[in-house]
């Protein structure tokens, strides 16, 4: 096994270690170099390079729904890509069309979809909306959390809280004014009727998965009535059953004007969507936005088969059922590090008193389970939907050893 430029043979031949070093050799170095080259997946477990098997508990950031190599996953995209892969937005596809359908029917309101790509895409056209209907009523500018995530192209940087991501890359083309997440009296100061549109994730997920307090949605979406304001939710990490149901925004029975996915939608085959709700799904002229590859049909074929394997095996119960095994195992852990769990469902935040989520990410890699260390106190457990009670007390019996390992 030699050099960079081995065919794909000779990659999967590759040690981990050879793999790490020539992805630092040949990328870009704004990830840094991963710890784990995995190289097989199956249900809930990842095989690397050298053959370590591991539990996935992360599932590449809330994306493996289903976990790794699902059948319905399998077959759909396989099918799909041996009868046509892609047409561009020249043409329609007939995936694109069952996808769009199947949403707007899940989200149970008149709305219309834009199919993109990625997370960062779909909020690229959330934000144009909001442009358009900020242009249409002299509205000016826009309010976001602090501490937000919303995606790394230069429209979803400038709604994105934080500054170690976004200041070097300002000035921004929107005017977005941040205010703490979850204090709806901050909130109602920022938004005037000059506000055409206030953005929030339901719950913070990069931030380390930090719920609002009880009734926060409420009250935004009274300000935002209140005041003309579109209320757009960004659910690409919290939606498609993530927090134990289709969308984390139904457990405050608020209806956005404007919603975002991407993760978790396409099971691991790249998808994102932006829906528009009533006036805001018809705000865009012809021509005023696009994308090549936005509702290719294999990603939307992937994208159907995870919807209706979540539906026909009863997923959200589930999430909801091993979603509280987890967090009550976590809660009853005794260890001076821990100092409680947050999140909902399968999307949770085991809360360290102490910056050592780095190590504790490590450990866990070493006692073979694969965690997140989301902020430097906040460990992000966030495995495939599919990930069953067993899996979860085999981690939860290793947990506390993997915290021993972590000195004080
Ligand atoms: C991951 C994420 C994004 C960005 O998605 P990409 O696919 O990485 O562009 C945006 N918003 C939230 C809430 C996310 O979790």
């Amino acid at each position: 096994m030699t050099g960079a430029t081995g065919t794909g043979a000779d990659v999967l031949a590759a040690s981990a270690g050879s793999l790490r070093e020539r992805f630092e050799a040949a990328f870009m170095p704004n990830y840094g170099v991963p710890p784990v080259v995995p190289v097989r997946g199956e249900g809930c477990h990842l095989w690397d390079a050298d053959g370590r098997r591991y539990l996935d508990l992360i599932a590449g950031i809330a994306v493996s729904s289903l976990g790794h190599a699902h059948p319905a996953l399998v077959e759909a995209v396989s099918r799909q890509v041996a009868t046509l892969a892609h047409t561009s937005n020249l043409f329609v596809n007939e995936p694109e069309v069952l996808l769009a359908e199947r949403l707007l029917g899940l989200l149970k309101a008149p709305g219309r979809v834009f199919l993109a790509n990625s997370g960062t895409e779909a909020n690229e056209c959330a934000l144009k909306l909001a442009i358009s209907y900020g242009r249409n009523t002299g509205r000016k500018y826009f309010v976001a959390a602090e501490n937000s995530f919303h995606g790394r192209t230069l429209g979803a940087l400038s709604l994105t809280g934080k500054a170690s991501i976004r200041d070097q890359f300002g000035p921004f083309p929107a005017d977005v004014r941040f205010v703490p997440y979850g204090d709806a009296d901050a909130l109602k100061q920022a938004v005037t009727p000059d506000c055409a549109a206030v953005f929030l994730e339901p719950t913070q997920g990069e931030a380390g998965v930090v719920p609002p307090p009880d009734g926060y949605f409420t009250a935004v979406r009274e300000i935002c009535d209140a005041t003309g304001a579109l209320l757009v939710l960004d659910e690409i990490q919290s939606a498609i059953g993530r927090t134990g149901h289709w969308f984390a925004h139904q457990h405050d029975g608020v209806v956005p004007d404007v919603l975002t996915l991407a993760k978790g939608l396409g099971g691991g085959m790249p998808v994102g969507a932006c829906v528009g709700f009533g006036n805001a799904g018809t705000m865009f002229a012809k021509g005023d936005h696009g994308s090549t590859f936005g509702g290719n049909p294999v990603a939307a074929a992937a994208a159907r088969a995870v919807l209706d394997t979540i539906e026909r095996d009863g997923l959200l119960e589930h999430v909801r059922t091993v979603g509280k095994l987890l967090a009550d195992g976590i809660a009853a852990i005794d260890h001076p590090l821990v100092s409680g769990v947050r999140g909902r469902g399968l999307w949770l935040a085991v809360v360290l008193t102490a910056d050592r989520a780095a190590d504790v990410q490590a450990a866990a890699q070493r006692a073979g389970f694969l965690v997140n260390a989301v902020q430097p106190d906040a460990v992000r457990i966030a495995p495939p939907l599919v990930i069953t009670a067993e899996q979860v007390e085999t981690f939860l019996a290793a947990f506390p050893a993997i915290l021993a390992e972590v000195t004080p």
